[in-house]
């Protein structure tokens, strides 16, 4: 992603990041609209964060040991979320890979259910691509992975009621769990259909599997309690386990994974399922998230709400006016463009997009300032030091790059 191989020409190199912009080695400023790929909540070098962080690293940077700042962390986590436990990890792929080891340890089972178009961080069995049938076993989605690890993964299409039912039908006790993102957005965003998380957790219950929201993109960052926040927690439903990153590490390698008491008594010291971690816990990191979480109270979800939607209604109108197909979609405060005439649902209808047009599109934003993900399948991050001033440029800059993507 960060070779800009989906849209040509040569990655910026940031020198510095201060708010909602970034400043490359050439002395070239950008209102940044990734934020790393999603943690930067509060904007880059936030004042508290970076103060908060100094004075942590002042006190020494890993001791091996248990500390205040990881068990705080945590605790946040828990008041968030529906999660009983939490274990402290340094990336969302160490998460999920750890979750889905757990869900085997605790069902007994083998294989694991996920979505087309879902990433999940680079798991062995969660980089498995489509099979050529529903409900079939996968195949290995890069060189590297062996087809024993694909082979107890499966595929199916996102927002798809009867391809889950069918995939339970004829593999239902041999499921572990079901991992999905709570919302989507590595295949840009797409929500689910209302119910279809309150459906998935059902499901998963009435076959003995466990159901796995992944939060690493959308916890503390589609709203306060993550996407959890927006149909669990109105619906009565809570996932069996559940992963974060990102936001949770305020800009450093923190995530963890948690969920129901019974199945993290399954994890080791307490129980047989290993997991350790050198740098787990980290006081620095566990610092920047703490500081991150705390800072971000209702207020920063509602300029999120009003940055987000400044843009993407402009970026709809601005793609209107020029006639490019387009969609824009939402969940929470996340929000993409898509470069198609349809509604998005899954990841079949994702990649129906000109990605050409959106090339030309990133390469105007990014002539007139606004750096955007360097892919048409990737949610766009706003933070809540996204001024006035910033959204000014990102507003300044749509036209043109519309009458770019239309050319
Ligand atoms: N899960 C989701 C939903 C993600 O978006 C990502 C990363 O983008 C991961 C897991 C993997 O996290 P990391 O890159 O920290 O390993």
């Amino acid at each position: 992603m960060r070779a800009f191989n989906a849209v040509g020409g040569t990655p910026r190199f940031m020198a510095s990041g201060s708010g909602a912009r970034l400043t490359d080695v050439d002395g070239q400023e950008y209102v940044d609209l990734v934020g790393s790929w999603g943690p930067m909540l509060l904007g880059h070098a936030h004042p508290e964060v970076q103060a908060a962080v100094v004075a942590a690293v002042a006190r020494g940077t890993s001791y091996g040991t248990p500390t205040e700042p990881e068990v705080e962390l945590a605790e946040e986590i828990v008041g968030r979320t529906p999660v009983e436990q939490v274990r402290l990890v340094s990336s969302g792929t160490e998460a999920t890979m750890s979750a889905i080891r757990l869900a085997r340890g605790f069902t007994g089972r083998d294989v694991v259910v996920k979505f087309a178009g879902c990433y999940h961080g680079h798991v062995d069995p969660l980089l498995a691509a489509a099979g050529s049938g529903l409900a079939t076993l996968a195949v290995p989605g890069t060189p590297g992975v062996p087809e024993s690890a694909a082979a107890l993964t499966v595929v199916l299409p996102y927002n798809d009621r009867s391809a889950v039912e069918a995939a339970f039908a004829q593999h239902g006790d041999r499921i572990a769990c079901l991992i999905t993102e709570a919302a989507p957005g590595n295949m840009g965003v797409v929500p689910p259909e209302p119910g279809f998380n309150g459906f998935l957790a059902e499901t998963c219950r009435a076959h003995g599997a466990l159901f796995v929201s992944d939060e690493v993109m959308t916890g503390f960052r589609a709203s306060r309690q993550g996407y959890w926040g927006l149909d669990g927690a109105a619906e009565g439903w809570a996932p069996d386990l559940m992963t974060f990153g990102k936001v949770m590490g305020g800009g450093f390698p923190a995530a963890a994974f948690g969920g129901r008491a019974d199945v993290m008594a399954m994890l080791a010291p307490d129980g047989p399922v290993y997991q350790a971690g050198t740098l787990s816990g980290n006081p620095v990191a566990a610092t920047a998230g703490l500081t991150t979480l705390r800072l971000a109270d209702e207020g920063v979800y509602e300029h999120l709400t009003k940055v987000g939607d400044a843009i993407r209604l402009a970026a709809a109108e601005a793609l209107t006016q020029a006639g490019v197909p387009h969609v824009v979609q939402s969940a929470g405060t996340m929000f993409s463009v898509f470069f198609t005439g349809q509604p998005v649902r899954d990841f079949a209808d994702a990649s129906t997009q000109d990605t050409a047009a959106f090339a030309a599109f990133f390469h105007a934003m990014l002539d007139a300032g606004v750096y955007l993900p360097p892919s048409a399948y990737e949610a766009w991050f706003v933070s809540s030091a996204h001024d006035d001033a910033a959204v000014e440029t990102v507003l300044a800059a749509l036209p043109c790059a519309a009458r770019a993507a239309a050319a």
